[in-house]
């Protein structure tokens, strides 16, 4: 799927998910395209939906529509928790050591790359480098002082050195949105530059981590350059508040029926998705 993406200048969709009603909007969104997806669950998201748990569904939906659907271990930052993930059947694992010093990040990501593909060979393993701050979540503070981007030459160096599949390079990408982001008012700019030079100088796939609230030329212009997968988690998790308040308040506060209240936020989800899905597969987006 990722050859075929670089091939196409395209992207493949990744949306995080900590339950059913998000997998299950995932899941809709992208055969509503017939396009492939990743979900992706972090070590905090896998906690809550249990790490077995997400994997037996997400392989249930593979094998029962045939579907190409993948399930990433999202942001694991240590060993055990990535062979946890990967002994659970985990397609792809990012390691995230970026908040150590460079050459520790490198050593420790060759390390578990060697032992995440001692379990399963064709497991995919993704390596960090650069600081795009954390939490998936609405952020009310002042603007963070800008960080230094990834240069072509550690990505080079960095994939050299680990053997990592897939690269998350910083390039003007955050996690989480402001809340001027959340009303529309502001809107995160990439480096596409800087994205090119660093396509080139790694050769692997890259990802775009913290999508939520880029504009939408950017997001194209991004993909063109060389960006084949693109995280979105906090569009996804404030499209299922949305539809989770307006599923209440459609029913009541008599109403307790799960299955009456729930799919209000299914398809406030599957709205977000669609409209992610089409961009980064270069469909036109719906009006
Ligand atoms: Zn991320």
């Amino acid at each position: 799927m990722l050859q075929e993406a670089q091939k196409t200048q395209s992207a493949l969709g990744h949306f995080n998910v900590s339950d059913l009603v998000q997998l299950k909007a995932v899941f809709e969104a992208a055969r509503d395209l017939n396009l492939p997806v990743l979900v992706g669950a972090s070590e905090g998201e896998r906690e809550f939906a249990g790490t077995r748990q997400l994997a037996a569904l997400v392989k249930s939906l593979r094998e029962e529509f045939e579907y190409p659907i993948f399930l990433n271990a999202d942001h694991t930052h240590s060993l055990p928790k990535a062979l946890e993930a990967a002994k659970a059947g985990f397609d792809s694992i990012v390691y995230d050591l970026s908040a150590l010093p460079f050459e520790e990040n490198a050593r420790q990501t060759r390390a578990a790359v060697e032992a995440l593909k001692s379990i399963n060979p064709s497991m995919l393993v993704e390596g960090e480098i650069g600081d795009i701050g954390t939490g998936s979540t609405i952020h009310d503070d002042a603007p963070r002082a800008p960080q230094p981007l990834t240069t072509a030459s550690e990505a080079r160096q960095f994939v050299a050195e680990t053997g990592v599949d897939v690269l998350a390079p910083a390039v003007g990408n955050s996690h989480g949105m402001r809340k001027s982001m959340v009303t529309g008012h502001e809107k995160k700019h990439l480096n596409i530059e800087r994205i090119r030079e660093i396509k080139a100088a790694a050769g692997v796939p890259l990802t775009l981590h913290g999508g939520s609230g880029t504009s939408d030329e950017d997001f194209v212009a991004a993909v063109h350059a060389g960006i084949n997968i693109v995280h979105i988690n906090t569009e996804v998790r404030l499209a299922w508040r949305h539809g989770l308040e307006q599923g209440l308040a459609a029913g009541g506060k008599d109403e307790v029926v799960p299955y009456k209240i729930l799919p209000y936020a299914v398809e406030s989800i599957r709205e977000v998705v669609g409209g992610r899905l089409r961009l980064f597969s270069n469909l036109p987006v719906a009006a």
